[in-house]
């Protein structure tokens, strides 16, 4: 079954949005197979954004990503990766569509409100970088059958 971190910025929990961010997945039909709060340090985060360590901004993206705890989740669904980064959109909020996370809720390059795995593959390291396997739990909702027809069901 296809997986997604989904990591409720310190953005998102300063500016008091974690609800309405959350309802957005649940809206769309997603189910929540894990979800936590958890304090941030450096050393999960050079994991994490590995593709970054030597940019001039990282040590700026570290201070912002571990200024508060975050919610981390761990979202399943059929596409589900390429169906929740169009829920976010673009990386800097100013151009990222209105009608998104980001376009609706956000006005930074780096406050950027959500993290979303970028790839199935990506979702998979993701969610076992930040949970343990206890933590995921594997559960068929009961609005299943008026959110996907008999053969996109079995995802
Ligand atoms: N980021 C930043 N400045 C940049 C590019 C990225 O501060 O020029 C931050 C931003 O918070 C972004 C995160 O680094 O969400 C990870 O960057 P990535 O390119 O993976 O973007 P994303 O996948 O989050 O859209
Ligand atoms: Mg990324």
């Amino acid at each position: 079954m296809e997986k997604t971190l989904i990591i409720l910025k310190p953005s998102c929990v300063q500016r008091a949005l974690v609800g309405q961010v959350i309802n957005r997945f649940q809206r769309k039909g997603l189910t929540i197979a894990g979800m936590k709060m958890m304090q941030l340090d450096e050393q999960i985060l050079r994991e994490h954004y590995a593709h970054l360590v030597d940019k001039p901004f990282f040590p700026s993206l570290l201070r912002s990503m571990m200024a508060t705890p975050v919610i981390v989740m761990c979202l399943v669904g059929k596409e589900v990766v390429s169906v929740v980064r169009a829920m976010v959109g673009a990386t800097n909020s100013r151009v990222a569509a209105p009608g998104t996370i980001r376009g609706d809720y956000g006005m930074s390059g780096q406050e950027n409100i959500v993290h979303a795995s970028d790839s199935p593959e990506n979702g998979d390291i993701e969610v076992a970088r930040f949970f343990k396997p206890d933590e995921i739990f594997t559960y068929q909702p009961i609005t299943t059958p008026a959110i996907y027809n008999d053969q996109e069901r079995n995802y």
